[in-house]
């Protein structure tokens, strides 16, 4: 059962399969988020500059450089994830790759983001041709990927950009192949590692074959 009672709900909506289980993340796993985000905030007047892998105390007002608190970046996030249509464009390669996945593996989309903009996620991700389950949480994901496998010992892969996802991950689901894919591979330098065992990938060209391997699909 996952933690957050939403996502839980939406996890039951889901018609159970019993095929190999492709757990993705999307903000810079299947939809770009840190190169666009920065243009955004320019329109905001606002700049990013990623002094460190957050985004609180790395923006900045350009007029007056002022470095804005947690609360006004939380209200620009949502703004941005409002209008992520205009913004949010998929990443090289995921597309046909996850495509390739999806006629012998269960393909779920998990989000860490507030529930209320599941909506607009999901009709940006269907006007993209992207119209894998979309599930939302508010909470850690290792719990949510344990109940998305079920009772049985299917095989499961997870893909996330952050080393804290794949860590929660591999707690709940300790023989869960763990990918890490970054959209911005530069920004390796200011992570933490991920997890001992996880895959680093350097994009979904690499990925496709490789998660592929790992389901043994
Ligand atoms: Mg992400």
């Amino acid at each position: 059962m996952s933690d957050d009672p939403e996502t839980a709900r939406q996890i039951a909506e889901l018609s159970l399969d019993d095929r190999p289980l492709l757990v993705l993340d999307v903000d810079d796993v299947l939809l770009e988020f840190v190169r666009p985000f920065p243009l955004y905030l320019e329109t905001r007047g606002f700049e990013l500059k990623l002094a460190s892998f957050r985004l609180t105390g790395n923006i900045a007002e350009r007029a007056s450089g002022r470095i804005p608190e947690q609360a006004e970046v939380s209200t620009l996030i949502d703004a941005f994830f409002q209008a992520q249509a205009d913004w949010q464009t998929v990443i090289e390669g995921a597309a046909e790759a996850i495509a390739g996945l999806s006629g012998s593996a269960e393909v779920v989309l998990l989000t860490a983001m507030p529930h209320r903009h599941r909506q607009a996620r999901r009709a940006h991700l269907d006007a993209l041709g992207l119209a894998y389950p979309l599930l939302t949480t508010e909470m850690a994901k290792g719990p949510a990927i344990a109940a998305l496998r079920g009772a049985g010992r299917r095989p499961v892969a997870f893909v996330d950009d952050q080393p804290t996802n794949l860590a929660s991950a591999q707690e709940s689901v300790a023989d869960a192949y763990l990918f890490h894919l970054m959209a911005d591979n530069s920004l390796r330098a200011l992570l933490p590692p991920p997890p001992e065992g996880a895959i680093v990938v350097e994009g979904w060209r690499d990925a496709g074959p490789r998660i592929a391997q790992a389901l043994g699909i």
